[in-house]
């Protein structure tokens, strides 16, 4: 299969090639560590499974695949991939991040890796101008990410990639709210894409994955070094799952995007609510950034309900009853969560609402069940 797939077949076939033991058409989880060498050395590429193990390396190759890269990594979680790429950079090297990042990563940046001399300025990229006060000669990485969570603004990733260009700094994006699906970064000039696969690449919610994406060689090397030599790989199991989800990612996006629309423009219309965020209206601030830079609008949106405080947000996740109550996004099942008690309660009052995280907002995950009984569920919650 020399000829590039189209992203609908590359999701099933991309990368993949048949069992050669035994012609299995799925791959089989190779549940081993090490492999039989016949002579010191004299192995089939395969050694030891924290360097290689075949049932991670078909993962790895139907991630590039999907994501138009060439070079795939699978972490054991999302947080262990972006761990990897904060590896490349030397104390005294300086980090430009979005303001409205994911909980997890703010941690990780501040709690862990300020303690190794990285310095990180967290700037609102929908303004560029806003990186001139920031970015300087120490500037290594720019992280990016978008849609941004839970206030669904849209970052101009080209734009970014065109600002930095010829500098010696590496753009990375997080894509796990948009999926391959929906938006390619490595095709807009980014240098590595994040997943959590955790979310829409698996889709299941039954498996902790992390991705990343490269086409360079040397720094595809340097990811592979970083990842064999620390070691957070993820099991035979888990790529199993996560692989045999990416197969209907393609099918599961659609109809994630499609019941995301259909709620998003019942939200609009009721007279509860106050303001619902999506980037598929045309009065959304970034509307015509996602319109060329994602393929369709996603599955996750955000809404305040009219008159709402944060007990009574409270009440309408409580009185949901298809919406799933949780942490987490991107599984075939709708989940709800409210941000100021749940992912983002860490972040002072005053600070979330200058982002507009007020506390009567309510996130959703938009699943793939039918869409008239997530709107019923909707309705009997919100009153
Ligand atoms: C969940 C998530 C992560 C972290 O991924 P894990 O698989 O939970 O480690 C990073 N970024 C975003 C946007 C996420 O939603």
């Amino acid at each position: 299969m020399k000829k590039k797939l189209h992203f609908n077949s590359a999701t099933i076939h991309g990368g993949q090639e048949h069992d050669k033991a035994y012609g299995a058409v799925m791959p089989p989880i190779y549940q081993t560590s090490t492999y039989a060498q016949s002579t010191p050395g004299g192995h089939k590429g395969f050694e030891y499974s924290r360097t290689h193990n075949p049932t991670r390396l078909a993962l790895e190759r139907s991630l590039a695949s999907i994501e138009s890269g060439k070079y795939g990594f699978a972490f054991s979680s999302g947080l262990a991939a972006i761990d990897a790429v904060l590896k490349l950079l030397r104390p005294g090297d300086e980090i430009i991040s979005t303001n409205d990042l994911y909980g997890g990563s703010y941690r990780l940046f501040r709690k862990i890796f300020e303690d190794y001399g990285l310095k990180f300025q967290f700037i609102s990229m929908n303004n560029l101008d806003n990186f001139n006060s920031v970015i300087n000669k120490k500037t290594k990485l720019i992280w990016i990410e978008t849609p941004t969570n839970p206030m669904m603004n849209i970052i101009d990733i080209k734009a970014i990639v065109s600002l930095v260009k010829g500098e010696d700094i590496l753009v990375a994006v997080d894509n796990t709210f948009a999926s391959s699906y929906i938006q390619q970064p490595l095709t807009l000039g980014a240098d590595i894409v994040m997943h959590s696969a955790t979310k829409y690449l698996a889709g299941h919610s039954d498996v902790i994955l992390g991705a990343l994406i490269l086409n360079n060689k040397e720094l595809a090397e340097r990811i592979g070094f970083i990842q064999n030599a620390s070691g957070a790989i993820c099991g035979p199991m888990d790529s199993f799952l996560t692989l045999r989800g990416i197969k209907t990612l393609h099918v599961r996006m659609q109809r994630h995007c499609e019941n995301a629309a259909t709620i998003a423009n019942y939200l609009n219309k009721n007279s509860k609510i106050e303001k619902v965020y999506w980037p598929g209206f045309e009065n959304h601030p970034n509307h015509l950034v996602a319109k060329t830079q994602m393929k369709d609008f996603g599955g996750m949106l955000s809404f305040v309900t009219k008159g709402a405080d944060y007990n009574a947000a409270i009440k309408i996740v409580e009185r949901l009853k298809i919406f799933t109550l949780a942490e987490s996004l991107g599984g075939v099942e709708s989940l709800a969560g409210h941000p100021a008690s749940m992912t983002h309660a860490s972040i002072p009052k005053e600070e979330r609402e200058k982002s507009g995280l007020v506390d009567a907002l309510i996130r959703l995950s938009v699943g793939i069940e039918d869409v008239r009984d997530l709107i019923n569920d909707l309705e009997q919650a919100i009153g």
